[in-house]
């Protein structure tokens, strides 16, 4: 299949030229088509599928059919859990967008609010959202719904994670009830189906693969090692094989605090990003790894989620996830879009129990491989044999179009960059941690306040 036989329009067709997209990936051949008849759609596909031009393609090729934004409006709302991630599909529509003349902007927390409320005066034909600032803009009249034409939640589960249900169900109950809703989430918890319940109408369901699957383009090693010996394996590692640009997991914001010290002493450049860090940090930080003058990037999870960085070859679990499923969005980050891609995980007895549960829910062992002169005074026991995953079939959710609702924000450094007018698992881990909304958390995770 070809991009050609989408019906999609020259503009769109040739901003994805020139990215130098061949093919669809298999969640735009299905979400685009239904999409672009108007469908709601629920997808199961996480970062690293494609599912960003998946829903953004179509959204655009139906939104330059219609009335551009009257002042406030927004025609397309999507909202995301984080800034990096909104900030990030902002770049993707002003991509795909740029032959076109609709307006976009993109609106998250932690930045200041008059500018945004300036900027969305014109209208936003998109408006890229995350949820706690885009109610604090409708609370100060700064955005108008009456306009709008379809609805996107992206990574929907981590949303969730992040303790958005409250603001999700209070937006939606200022939008009109007609509309297109498409909803986008790594796995189908029973928490994301009961939201579906209330959210899609008779959608078509799009998945790409069984969720928890890991790309299979990802070659996993785990290297097991003694807890102390980590950060000095790590820079061996990095220096042996002279990985020009790692992605490394904590746990914790101490942690990636930490790690980030001991390499620049060992005179490896690491940067640090976490929820402590200002936006501005964190956004430098990306950008100085993206450009290469940062060898190392060291993140939690919170602050990777949904990190698009091209083609990055090397992901490292410094520290293994406490939430299995973090795991695959974790080495979602390398091997992307087809590239091959290495994850390793160092991994120290104590976290025996850890691996196992990432074994069960990706279904596999995950090779293990001594480094010499790091062999573990305390060896990592092998892991237990998996048990088949129980399989839950993603039920169908019922025809209910009611949300009730409740409160709470998003922002835009990036700049629209579209022309402007005036140009499911089923696995539940022995331990759930959660995720929480950045900087804040709560819940069972032992590590939350940490993180
Ligand atoms: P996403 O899953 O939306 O985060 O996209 C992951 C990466 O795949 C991004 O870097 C996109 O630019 C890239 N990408 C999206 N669609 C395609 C395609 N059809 N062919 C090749 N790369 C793509």
């Amino acid at each position: 299949m070809s991009f050609s036989s989408l019906n999609l329009s020259p503009e769109l067709l040739k901003a994805v030229q020139e990215q130098g997209y061949e093919t669809p990936s298999p969640v735009q051949q299905q979400a685009i088509p239904a999409v672009l008849a108007g469908k709601d759609v629920m997808a199961a596909a996480q970062t690293g599928t494609g599912k960003t031009a998946g829903f953004t393609l179509p959204i655009i090729e139906n939104l330059i059919k219609g009335k551009p934004a009257g002042a406030n409006q927004v025609r397309a709302l999507i909202l995301t859990p984080t800034r990096e991630l909104a900030a990030q599909v902002a770049d993707n529509v002003s991509i795909y967008g740029q032959y076109t003349k609709l307006r976009a902007n993109v609106v998250f927390g932690g930045v200041k609010i008059n500018p945004q409320m300036m900027k969305l005066r014109a209208g936003s034909d998109v408006l890229v959202a995350t949820p706690g600032r885009l109610l604090d803009l409708y609370q100060q009249n700064a955005v108008k719904f009456s306009q709008l034409e379809v609805l996107v939640l992206d990574e929907a589960d981590r949303m969730l994670d992040m303790g958005f249900i409250r603001d999700i169900k209070k937006i939606l109950s200022f939008l009109p009830d007609k509309r297109q809703n498409l909803l986008f989430s790594a796995t189908f918890s029973p928490d994301i189906k009961a939201l579906a319940k209330g959210f899609v109408n008779n959608p078509v369901e799009v998945s790409v693969s069984p969720s928890n699957s890991t790309a299979k383009t990802v070659q996993q090693i785990v290297v097991p090692c003694d807890k102390k010996k980590k950060s000095k394996l790590l820079s061996f590692l990095i220096r042996e094989n002279d990985w020009q640009q790692v992605l490394v997991f904590t746990k914790t914001k101490h942690g990636a605090n930490r790690l980030t010290r001991e390499l620049d002493s060992q005179g490896i450049a690491a940067l640090a990003i976490h929820g402590n860090k200002s936006q501005g940090a964190r956004t430098k930080a990306l950008a100085q790894f993206k450009a290469g003058e940062t060898r190392v990037l060291v993140a939690t999870d919170i602050a990777a989620r949904g990190l698009d960085i091209d083609q990055l070859p090397q992901v490292v679990n410094f520290e293994l996830p406490h939430v299995s499923e973090d795991y695959v969005h974790r080495i979602g980050r390398t091997g992307r879009a087809g590239a091959e891609g290495f994850a390793i995980s160092l991994v120290c007895a104590d976290e025996l129990k850890l691996l196992e549960d990432i074994e069960y829910v990706i279904q596999q062992h995950v090779e293990r491989k001594v480094e010499p002169g790091f062999e573990p005074v305390n060896a990592l026991p092998s892991s237990r044999a998996i048990r088949p995953l129980k399989a839950k079939k993603p039920k169908k959710p019922k025809k209910n179009n009611s949300v009730g609702s409740q409160g709470n924000n998003v922002n835009s450094e990036k700049k629209p960059k579209l022309s402007p007018r005036t140009k499911p698992t089923a696995h539940k881990p022995r331990k759930k941690a959660v995720d929480k909304r950045e900087p804040n958390t709560k819940k069972a995770d032992p590590y939350a306040a940490n993180r």
